[in-house]
């Protein structure tokens, strides 16, 4: 079950430490055909709606290379999360699980990240389909597909020639 920012039964709240400023740096917006946490989906698909993830100047020039690959990883701020719960309901029932056991959002550093197919580089904005977050979403971060850089994985159809490298 999808929650806003309620505390269900079973659910553990603390007291947030204070931040320690790492330092983040959004460097884009995702936009998404979601404007509520009731809709969208948990996880995305890669045969799901076709996203845009606009990237902000100075780091327009980091996409270079990006093309390469089929599928890369994208990692963003969960904003609207809360950052406070140890124990969590995800299906409201009355048990909970740890937040680490769980890919909730709702975590002391709301980060998401997804694997999505790379439909499209225009400029700066990247074309993408298997997204799960909410319009006007900020980005942190964009990397080849991790299972590229594996020594188990080979390479996925739809991959060029390339990975293992950094
Ligand atoms: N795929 C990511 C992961 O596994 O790290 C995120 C998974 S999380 C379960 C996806 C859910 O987070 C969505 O269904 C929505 O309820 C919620 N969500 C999406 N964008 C959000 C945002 N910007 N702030 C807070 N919650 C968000």
């Amino acid at each position: 079950m999808v929650r806003e920012s309620e505390i269900r039964r079973g659910e553990v709240q603390v007291e947030i430490p204070a931040a320690t400023d790492a330092g983040l740096i959004f460097i884009g917006r995702i936009h998404t055909p979601w404007n509520s946490r009731m809709v969208a989906p948990r996880q995305g698909r890669q045969d799901g709606p076709l996203c845009r993830i606009e990237v902000f100047e100075p780091w327009v020039r980091a996409l270079e290379g990006l093309d390469r690959y089929g599928q890369i990883e994208v990692i963003y701020w969960l904003h609207l999360s809360r950052r406070d719960l140890v124990m969590q309901s995800p299906a409201n029932d009355g048990t909970a699980r740890g937040t680490f056991a769980l890919r909730s959002p709702v975590r002391p550093n709301p980060l998401g990240t997804s694997i999505v197919k790379l439909v499209a580089i225009e400029g700066a904005t990247l074309l993408v389909q298997g997204l799960d977050c909410l319009d006007g979403t900020p980005l942190l971060d964009l990397k080849p597909d991790r299972r590229l850089f594996s020594p188990i994985a080979p390479p996925q159809p739809g991959d060029a020639e390339v990975g293992g490298d950094v």
